[in-house]
């Protein structure tokens, strides 16, 4: 990454991969250099594949029950974008809107519905049968 260019390669918060670049002088200053800029926007793999399901993130559930959020700041200090940062266990699945519905509850159904993506932990992920899944 070249400092002066104000590039940073954007990860995609959903696969982590490298998904494009950047430019954006206003966020340089903020941005942990080693994992680039992760903003919400899915790469063009992710997109195809949440206008079929929902992705489920495994993590590790955080002791005190609240997900970890990175807060991205301006020069200025103003938080720009909240960005949630659990522990994550590497692992996760795509799973058609129909499926979500029928298993999880209407709460969780209905934010993966908008947000095309839910946190669920290990058991969770075990219990629905993900972890004999190898691609997504
Ligand atoms: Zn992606």
């Amino acid at each position: 990454m070249n400092d002066k260019s104000h590039v940073g390669l954007t990860t995609c918060f959903y696969c982590g991969e490298h998904s494009g670049v950047m430019l954006d002088r206003r966020m340089k200053d903020s941005l942990p250099k080693e994992i680039g800029i992760v903003d919400m926007m899915p790469c063009s793999s992710c997109e195809s594949h949440m206008k079929k399901g929902i992705w489920l993130i495994e993590i590790n559930p955080p002791k005190d029950g609240k997900i970890p959020m990175h807060e991205q700041t301006d020069r200025k200090g103003n938080v720009v974008q909240r960005i949630p940062n659990p522990d994550r266990t590497g692992r996760m699945a795509l799973m058609i809107d129909p499926a979500v519905e029928r298993i999880f509850d209407k709460g969780m159904y209905e934010w993966g519905r908008k947000h095309r993506f839910l946190f669920i932990d290990k058991e969770t992920y075990e219990m629905v049968g993900l972890d004999q899944e190898v691609e997504a």
